[in-house]
């Protein structure tokens, strides 16, 4: 779309449509997973809005156009995390809250793309209020945030929020076959697995051992649920066998742990791993529901635990011995 990649064509359109139409706000809240291109959204959008051409921005050959296209519009910033900081503390706002009173450079306005604008801070998000209040007219803020209950209400009242699901199976397909037609052989699975997040598919594809990895897993699933004491030690040898990997054989299990569930429950329409059928419906008849439950909860914990950088051993002998009902 206007040659920048979008996932999001009809809400893309309607935001342009209104730039075109002189209606905009000063800031914008995306909002979407990872993995949606929502940067991508964004910089689009602020090409629309920087475009000299008002009526069919962006019209892709005035020089706010072409800068833009190529990165190199001044008046299009880009605020990111510092690379020695884990949050976006108020010191690079400061900065923007500077740069905001000085007019732009040569377009129509001055756009402030935020990224990650869960990690601003209260303090940053205090002093970017400042702006946000009362905001020179053609200045625009964009924050891209994965989920905006982290902003503070009093930016969230000042800004248009804009949501961007999961996009559809149609979308993920086209997007497949354009750029992985080699793939296609698996675009069942990928299909389920992404859940409407097309850069999902990049990493999977991109990821060599990501097959290996899903297969071994399921090897090690019945393990994982018997009672039995040395299957857990076998269990914990291949987490700790696969230390970096952890997070990945979690979801793996949580995936097909959910699979069973729905061969159990008789809703074989939702099982993600379509190529492993046989053998998860050969298990769904071995285990108990309530223990494929116990060990989705299990799972679903060990996760959260690993998020919070919990030793892995420690780790590895909760999902493999807890589990048991
Ligand atoms: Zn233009």
């Amino acid at each position: 779309m206007y040659g920048y990649t979008t996932f999001h064509e009809g809400l893309m359109n309607n935001l342009i449509r209104s730039v075109r139409a002189g209606v905009s706000s000063h800031a914008y809240i995306f909002e979407g997973d990872a993995g949606l291109g929502i940067q991508s959204s964004a910089k689009l959008f602020a090409a629309a809005l920087t475009c000299v051409n008002k009526s069919n921005a962006p019209c892709g050959s005035c020089p706010s156009c072409i800068q833009a296209g190529a990165d190199t519009n001044p008046d299009i910033i880009y605020v990111e995390k510092p690379k020695d900081r884990k949050t976006i503390g108020v010191e690079p706002i400061r900065t923007v809250n500077d740069d905001a009173a000085v007019r732009p450079f040569s377009s129509a306005r001055k756009v402030y793309i935020i990224n990650e604008g869960d990690i601003l801070t209260a303090e940053a998000q205090n002093a970017l209020l400042k702006t946000l209040e009362e905001p020179p007219e053609y200045a625009v803020f964009i924050i891209i945030v994965e989920n905006s209950s982290v902003l503070l209400p009093t930016v969230l009242s000042r800004s248009v929020l804009i949501h961007f699901p999961p996009v559809p199976d149609s979308i993920i397909e086209k997007y497949v076959t354009e750029k992985y037609p080699d793939e296609l052989y698996r675009l069942p699975f990928l299909k389920k697995y992404c859940e409407g997040i097309p850069g999902m598919i990049d990493s999977i594809i991109a990821d060599e051992n990501f097959e290996s990895l899903r297969s071994a897993s399921l090897e090690k699933l019945s393990k994982l649920l018997s009672s039995d004491k040395i299957d857990a030690y076998a269990v914990q040898r291949f987490l700790d066998e696969n230390k970096d990997e952890a997070e990945k054989i979690i979801d793996f299990w949580i995936s097909y742990l959910r699979d069973i569930l729905a061969f159990q429950m008789y809703a074989e329409g939702s099982v993600i791993n379509v190529d492993k059928t046989d053998l998860l419906r050969t298990m769904s008849s071995k285990f108990e529901p309530k223990l494929v439950v116990t060990g989705i909860n299990e799972l679903l914990t060990a996760k959260k635990m690993l998020a919070r950088f919990v030793n892995l051993k420690a780790l590895s002998l909760r999902a493999a011995l807890k589990i048991r009902v």
